[in-house]
């Protein structure tokens, strides 16, 4: 049996986000369990703490289920309203997609999050990838000095068996 299958849901949640906040990935101490409202004082008191957050808002009709949590550092927390001005053709197309796609996206404030946050994810797996290929590249190269510096010493070795004989 494995270790996850004792962890409750919330360290469960804590293991699976790397014990980092889901918004900002900086470093999670802790889980704020102790229900309530938190707001105003967002110092030294909840720093490190995750809190749990739903991906999908309860206004915006996301469920209170595992797959729609994460973890959220005080700071991340809440929502903020935006005020952006975007073209018309582009809003006007937003506004078509959304009505063609009503099962998909219950409103356009969950189309237009649901956009942004794909956009910044793909960008962010897309960095880890150059990164893990960079990584493969430098021992790759190690690697291949390694085999290089040995078959070098085998000649080496092999010149002086030469000699000996
Ligand atoms: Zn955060």
């Amino acid at each position: 049996m494995s270790d996850e299958m004792n962890l409750d849901p919330l360290e469960q949640l804590m293991e699976k986000q790397g014990r980092k906040c889901g918004g900002c990935q900086n470093p999670l101490t802790g889980i704020y369990r102790s229900g309530g409202v938190v707001g105003g004082d967002y110092g030294g008191k909840f720093e490190g703490l995750g809190f749990v957050n739903l991906r999908i808002p309860k206004r915006l009709k996301g469920k209170a289920v595992a797959s729609n949590s994460w973890l959220l550092c005080a700071h991340c927390l809440g929502s903020t309203t935006v005020n952006s001005q975007m073209p018309t053709w582009l809003y006007n197309k937003a506004k078509a997609y959304h009505d063609e796609n009503p099962e998909d996206f219950r409103s356009m404030t969950h189309l237009m999050r649901t956009a942004l946050e794909q956009y910044i994810l793909s960008e962010d797996e897309k960095r880890q990838r150059e990164m893990a290929y960079e990584r493969m590249k430098m021992k790759y190269n190690t690697m291949a000095s390694e085999i290089k510096s040995a078959s070098e010493s085998l000649n080496f070795l092999r010149d002086q068996l030469v000699d000996f004989f």
